[in-house]
């Protein structure tokens, strides 16, 4: 029976959506409100072969849901809004309470609300959408699918951090992983694609954010971001690792808050930091061809910690089979593709460079110990799976029946 699925992405200034007819996965409609709480929000849509954009007079995210209901309902999208019978949100954190996607109810509410101080800048605007979303669509299904969720098969020996235990016990400080939809997204098309060989595979997920995560049989060991997506890799503005005395340290020096520390850390370091150009990895990538030594130095910076990682994780992993490049970078840089891959050549990665500059799925040589695979990232299409498989279940089992209860 064909089902129409909603796949949902609030953050602090945007709003993505994907419409899809299931179970073809058909993707009927896809766009986002961009510049939401702020006094220029602009609607894209693409539908067809149409593209569709508004600058909208209305910011917040109920004017958005109610604006994008009534768009599927004008071009006949949806035949009505009762045909509309899920609804995925992605949720930055589930913390330890999540490790699969839930139909939401009050009680997953209160615990997203709860998680919020685990993820003050994230949880909160899902639990807006969510509200929202639900308030205009009262007859459809709506269920959380979240970030972290993937990450939850890591074990307590790779999740804790060498802190006092007291840390985990009574603050749930510890590893949580994040990307864990596009992780997991990599993982079913190996799968699909490739079942002998995606024994050990790294997957390293490049974009304005990077984490790489290392999985064994599909589940995720190892994951870079860790209690927040700030740590691990270099990233666009995000400083990621670094000496975890440095915080406080350059409070002292600057005598600025850590407040400020904090934003320094997530906004303005990077290859935003090093740079001092942008966080843009093509305008960087552009500068650094034209001799900018700032350019230059981030690119190499950038390109050292995925090196780095890879070589971390295949030791966790005690090999390697396959190794994937996803998000903005890995798909489109031929250049990071090329450079890491020369890097991991003591791994037994051959790369075929024609094949790497037409970016095919397998760019890896015949004669390559690891296959290397591209891999667009889906992470709407995700959702959306996970959405529907979780209401495909029987009701014994974890599944749940098409009706609201609260
Ligand atoms: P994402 O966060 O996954 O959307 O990725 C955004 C990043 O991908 C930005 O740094 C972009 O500059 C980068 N990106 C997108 N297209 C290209 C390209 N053709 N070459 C290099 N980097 C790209």
């Amino acid at each position: 029976m064909n089902e129409y699925v909603l796949s949902v992405n609030g953050g602090s200034s945007s709003l993505k959506f994907r419409l899809y007819r299931m179970p073809d996965e058909s993707q009927l409609l896809s766009g986002q409100f961009d510049g939401m709480n702020s006094a220029n929000p602009v609607f894209k849509a693409v539908y067809g072969e149409c593209k569709q954009q508004e600058n909208l007079s209305t910011e917040d995210f109920a004017s958005a849901a109610h604006y994008l209901l009534s768009f599927m309902l004008e071009k006949q999208l949806i035949p009505n809004q009762q045909s509309l019978k899920v609804v995925g949100h992605r949720v930055a954190h589930g913390g330890e309470h999540y490790s699969g996607p839930v139909v939401i109810d009050n009680e997953v509410l209160g615990n997203i609300d709860r998680l919020s101080s685990l993820a003050p800048i994230h949880n909160p605007i899902n639990l807006l959408c969510i509200q929202v979303f639900r308030q205009i669509l009262p007859t459809a299904v709506h269920v959380a699918v979240f970030d972290t969720a993937f990450h939850q098969t890591i074990e307590p020996s790779r999740y804790l951090y060498p802190l006092p235990y007291e840390m985990y016990l009574n603050h749930k400080i510890r590893r949580y992983g994040f990307h864990g939809i596009s992780h997991q997204y990599v993982s079913t098309v190996l799968s699909a694609t490739f079942q002998e060989q995606s024994q050990k595979v790294i997957n390293c997920h490049l974009g304005n954010g990077a984490s790489i995560c290392a999985m064994f049989e599909g589940r995720s060991v190892m994951t870079s971001m860790g209690f927040t997506p700030l740590s691990g890799l270099m990233m666009g503005t995000r400083c990621g690792d670094i000496d975890p005395a440095l915080p406080i340290h350059i409070a002292r020096i600057t005598g600025t808050d850590m407040d400020n520390v904090d934003r320094m850390m997530n906004f303005k370091s990077g290859l935003l930091g090093v740079s001092q150009y942008s966080s843009d990895f093509r305008l960087i990538n552009e500068a650094a061809q034209q001799g900018n030594q700032q350019a230059i130095l981030a690119q190499e910076m950038f390109i050292n910690r995925i090196v780095e990682t890879v070589g971390a994780y295949a030791a966790a992993l005690n090999g390697l089979d396959v190794l994937v490049f996803t998000g903005g970078i890995g798909e489109n840089s031929e250049v990071v593709r090329q450079r890491v891959c020369e890097q991991l050549a003591y791994l037994g990665v051959v790369i075929e460079t024609t094949k790497n500059r037409s970016a095919e799925q397998v760019i890896s040589a015949q004669a390559s110990r690891i296959i290397v695979k591209i891999i667009k990232t889906d992470e709407e299409l995700m959702i959306a799976r996970e959405s529907v498989k979780l209401l495909a279940e029987p009701v014994d089992s974890g599944g749940v029946e098409l009706n609201h209860d609260d």
